[in-house]
């Protein structure tokens, strides 16, 4: 079906499956496990992005669609740069998101953390073995030593110490002896293999540092090529799916495991390795760092600021989790890396929101519209679908009054070609209410239009039978002056103007799109009272608009502009 032909990593478990590859394993205590265990490993060190979303939707999704489990791991294993509130907000995300770790065989959640102790002891076994080796040489022989790519590299002079001489110096390493960076523990493999990360890689370092979880317990800490397959193998991963950049490393990843398997520290089947292609969004960037510097330089409003391509920050501007599923889905997995066009985001996020969100009025550029045979105190009913094509849904209504709010853009004193709107002597359908006939304009001193004249024909009212006898080419949507709710509203567009803002060291601060926010009071539909944070709605002719979750308050909502109702940027 089109789901696999777009995602490669379907087939492959599809046909570990059919080989029956991962059947009948059980974990540490004898409970059976499924076929499939992946895990979603992100460091605590930052907000997830919408790349992170597309790992969540493949390492969660494709567990969720055979049956399997997915673990909720944190690769803790660097000291200094992570935190607990990176901690609670990736949590937080992944459960907005859509998945759970949590299944009736337990909570999976997982900290690289908690294996330091068994880390500790793969290394020691390694040294035994004549696996690893301290090395003791500065770091800049180390970095010379190592070579370049396409020439062998140099052994370590201390590359043949005897085993229980590497044991007793990581041991003292252990303990504190040595100051940062004084030896390292190194994998004895091939310093002249032509795979970089197969020359003598580094697998413990001094770093004498406050860990989030572990405290001052340890002074040395695993590197993320030696960490990663064992946190795998120790929670009985069987596909680890990661991105396209650690291709070179995978040689590694098999060569941890196979040595720890070697010396029983796991059962096969191992862990295998998958790399997929990152996601790259245009007109959007996904460094955690760019993204800090964004927030730093107060170019934006923080990481849920709602222009930034963080989860946090999707959801804010009122993206929902299905719409991210479905532009996952959309776009596949590819085992190349390419570029994913905003416009695919976006419409995924229209088609959502088309189905779901009840439709509004709102009157963004406001211009007075004064009927003047309208009773000067009738306060008249109108009525209109919550949902075009859900009429079990209800309707809606709302007042007409004798002063409306009207788009300035739907008044032409002088109408250009085509134009169909309002102009002196054009008749227009007020949307779900009456005919009117345009009949003149007020202007202030300047010359600018304050205001538009009108008088309407009371038989014509949408939904009576009178209605049939009026034929208008344009339909324009209004609010009563006397009852519309005046609000905030954010008019929100893409944070960048160019497609690709940090493309070859670019300065993508130049590439800024400066209408990405617009602040306006608008005038809206009096229903809208009693929106929440979070609610989403059609603003009729305009596009999805969402409650703010963070300035909105009871009875006073602030809009954020979600998307507008068609692509204005092309391709
Ligand atoms: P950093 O920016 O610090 O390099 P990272 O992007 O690698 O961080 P991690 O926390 O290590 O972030 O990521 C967790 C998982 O998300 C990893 O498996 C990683 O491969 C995946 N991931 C990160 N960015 C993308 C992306 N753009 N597309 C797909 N997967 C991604
Ligand atoms: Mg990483
Ligand atoms: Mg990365």
């Amino acid at each position: 079906d089109n789901a696999s032909a777009s995602n490669f990593l379907r087939g492959l478990i599809e046909s570990d499956l059919a080989s029956g590859k991962y059947q009948q394993r059980t974990d540490a205590l004898g409970r059976p496990l499924p076929a499939v265990v992946t895990r979603f490993p992100p460091e605590p060190n930052g907000y997830l992005h919408i790349g992170h979303a597309k790992a969540i939707c493949v390492d969660f999704g494709l567990a969720r669609d055979f049956g399997g489990r997915c673990h909720m791991r944190f690769d803790d294993t660097n000291p200094t740069k992570e935190e607990q509130e990176y901690v609670d907000t990736i949590l937080d995300s992944v459960k907005w998101l859509g998945f759970d770790w949590k299944d009736e065989t337990g909570e999976h959640l997982y900290f690289a953390s908690d294996y330091f102790d068994k880390f500790y002891e793969i290394a020691e076994y390694l040294i035994s073995a004549g696996h690893a080796y301290v090395d003791s040489q500065s770091a800049e022989d180390m970095a010379k030593n190592r070579g370049n790519f396409g020439e062998p590299g140099k052994n370590s002079p201390f590359r043949d110490r005897p085993a229980q001489e590497s044991l007793d110096l990581f041991r003292r390493m252990k303990a504190g002896e040595f100051k940062d960076g004084e030896h390292i523990l190194r994998a004895r493999i091939d310093m002249a293999s032509p795979n970089m990360n197969l020359r003598d890689p580094a697998i413990y370092r001094i770093r004498h540092a406050h860990h989030h979880r572990t405290g001052d317990k340890w002074c040395i800490y695993p590197m993320y090529d030696f960490a990663h397959p064992l946190e795998d193998a120790i929670e009985s991963v069987s596909h680890s799916f990661c991105t396209l950049e650690f291709q070179d490393h995978r040689p590694f990843y098999d060569w941890v495991l196979e040595r720890a398997a070697e010396g029983g520290f796991f059962k096969r089947p191992l862990p295998e390795q998958t790399e997929f292609a990152r996601l790259n969004l245009t007109y959007a960037i996904t460094s955690k760092r760019k993204l800090r510097q964004l927030i730093d330089e107060n170019i934006v409003d923080g990481w849920d600021d709602p222009r930034m391509p963080t989860i946090v920050g999707l959801r804010r501007r009122g993206y929902t989790p299905e719409s991210i599923q479905l532009f996952c889905e959309r776009v596949g997995v590819a085992k190349a890396d390419s570029w994913i066009d905003m416009s695919t985001l976006e419409g995924a996020l229209r088609d959502d929101l088309d189905a779901k969100a009840p439709r509004a009025t709102a009157v963004l550029k406001p211009l007075k519209l004064i009927i003047d045979n309208f009773p000067d105190n009738l306060v008249d009913e109108c009525s209109a679908p919550v949902h075009p094509h859900h009429p079990e849904r209800g309707q809606r209504n709302f007042p007409i009054t004798k002063e409306l709010w009207i788009e300035e853009d739907d008044f032409m004193e002088v109408p250009s070609k085509g134009y169909f709107r309002l102009f002196p002597g054009n008749k227009v359908r007020l949307r779900y209410g009456y005919v009117v006939e345009c009949t003149a304009c007020d202007k202030d001193a300047d010359g600018k239009v304050i205001a538009v004249h009108c008088n309407y024909f009371p038989d014509s009212k949408s939904g009576t039978d009178g209605a049939n006898n009026y034929k208008v080419k344009g339909n324009i949507h209004w609010v009563s002056a006397t009852h519309a709710l005046e609000a905030e509203v954010r008019l929100y567009d893409r944070l960048f103007s160019d497609p690709h803002p940090d493309a070859g060291g670019k300065d993508f601060k130049a590439a800024l799109n400066p209408n990405a926010k617009e602040v306006i009071t608008a005038y809206l539909e009096h229903g809208m009272r009693a929106a929440l944070p979070d609610d989403k709605f059609q603003f009729e002719r305009h596009g999805y608009f969402v409650a703010d979750r963070v300035d909105s308050q009871p009875g006073k909502p602030v809009f954020n502009r979600v998307v507008t109702l068609k692509d204005s940027w092309g391709k």
